[in-house]
């Protein structure tokens, strides 16, 4: 990590002119931190927020409005949001994990980068991490990029569930800076990468997200949402979407739907939106209520080609994309639902698909960090994990190779527990030795990995 300077504002104007003097906003850190330990971020100066007076969250007549320092934990058991908005609660509750909820706030959440695993590599060329310097998704692990608002600069997605709960609701962002307030619709809030994927958002120097505002819908109106992923908690969206409903007399008279997973934005889908059918009989099965099927649907989905294909090269460009003929997939086509081989280490992982066919005997490795939540650690015993059938090496801070900081990225903290490394074995040994720190790099030669 990076020397930084740090200061506190009590109230919002002090806070507002250190953001316009170059500061980085943070509130609960929970992405931001974690990219300044990584040198993905490297802000000089730290303005914590998290003290100013924006938690709040109000009904304003039929909508509601959410402070952007409210805690996701916080938003997600709110009366008012789960009797009204509970496509909010549940996106936020199949969020990230109960701690990090605690402390996430819901400006923190909007603002969150990608988890592409090429950004958080300050080795991999990323034009989203440095303009210009390329896109290593492209020909590299890309099962879970975009397929919708991709550009050649960048195919990754947005990784926020709450931002595709808001979508469907048509939220409003509200933003504050040295000039005065101003809102966006969040569906243009947030950007598709173009040309310039490093810039993310509409947010001017210095300016600062205030509050999220839920207008009022038709009523009643029934919302939900729909998360797929490799594992059923803490994890990130294969797939999701945000359902929003008015239905009335047993008809649906509205819809708004959004999907999450699969666009570099929040991605609403209004040609399904459109659909004739929804004037349709709800609870009638597959007939309306009168025995007649429903309306046929002129408006189909395209892009069939793109959705079978994790990613693809299909222009950005809004709703245009939903009716281009799909390019191409770049990549093989990988089934997306492998948590099970995970768990039983038996997943092929990032290296093992490298295009190149570079890789042979891929050795994975793996941080281990202390149970103990508080206290010192002594001593660590290593012998059992040394006893473990494929383990290779258990590197502590007293056996670690003095290595080049960019050889090697998962030196552990001594403080904290060691690391270790092993061959590729099946069971637990195997499943607990696989590292996050391993991906296909194609533009490094093999024996610069087998430096190391
Ligand atoms: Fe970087 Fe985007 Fe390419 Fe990922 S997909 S490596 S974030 S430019």
């Amino acid at each position: 990590m990076n020397p930084f300077a740090y200061t506190k504002p009590t109230d919002t104007r002090a806070a507002l002119a250190t953001g316009a003097r170059g500061g980085r906003y943070i509130a609960g850190g929970t992405t931001l931190v974690d990219l300044m330990r990584e040198t993905v971020e490297r802000p000089g100066t730290l303005v914590d927020i998290s003290g100013l007076p924006l938690q709040e969250i109000r009904a304003t007549g039929d909508g509601l409005r959410i402070g952007a320092l409210a805690r996701m934990a916080d938003v997600a058991a709110h009366a008012r949001v789960r009797s009204a908005y509970p496509v909010i609660s549940q996106a936020l509750e199949l969020s990230a994990s109960a701690q990090l909820r605690n402390m996430a706030t819901i400006g923190g959440n909007l603002l969150q980068r990608t988890r592409c695993t090429y950004f958080r590599d300050v080795t991999a060329p990323c034009n989203k991490r440095q303009r210009g310097s390329g896109c290593a998704a492209l020909e590299g692990y890309n099962r879970s990029h975009a397929i919708f608002g991709t550009s050649q600069a960048c195919v990754a997605t947005h990784p926020s569930d709450l931002a595709v709960a808001l979508a469907a609701l048509d939220a409003t962002v509200h933003l504050l800076s040295g000039d005065g307030e101003r809102s966006l619709p969040l569906t243009e809030f947030l950007l598709r990468p173009g040309d310039t994927p490093d810039r993310e958002h509409d947010l001017r120097p210095g300016e600062l997200i205030t509050a999220v505002e839920i207008p009022p819908h038709p009523q009643p109106v029934r919302s939900g949402y729909l998360k797929v992923r490799d594992r059923q908690s803490y994890e990130f969206a294969l797939t999701s979407a945000a359902v929003v409903l008015n239905i009335s007399g047993g008809v649906i008279r509205d819809a708004r739907v959004a999907a999450g997973g699969v666009g570099t934005v929040p991605w609403r889908l209004t040609a399904v939106e459109r659909r004739p059918s929804l004037g349709a009989a709800v609870g009638a099965g597959r007939r309306g209520r009168r025995g007649r099927r429903p309306p046929a649907t002129p408006q189909r989905l395209q892009g069939g080609t793109a959705q079978t294909h994790r990613r693809t090269s299909t222009a950005h460009g809004g709703r245009h994309a939903m009716t281009q003929q799909a390019r191409p997939a770049a990549g093989t086509p990988l089934s997306r639902v492998d948590g099970r081989l995970k768990v039983t280490g038996q997943a092929a992982y990032a290296a093992e698909h490298d295009a190149h066919g570079a890789v042979r005997g891929v050795v994975h490795g793996v941080i281990v960090t202390s149970t103990v939540g508080k206290g010192r650690i002594t001593g660590i015993d290593t012998r059992d994990a040394a006893a473990q059938r494929g383990v290779l090496k258990v590197i502590t801070h007293q056996n670690a190779p003095k290595l080049p900081y960019r050889s090697f990225r998962g030196v552990p903290d001594p403080a904290r527990g060691s690391a270790c490394a092993s061959s590729r074995t099946t069971g637990s040994a195997s499943s607990a030795s696989r590292s996050r720190s391993w991906w296909p790099r194609p533009w490094r030669s093999p024996s610069t990995r087998r430096a190391w």
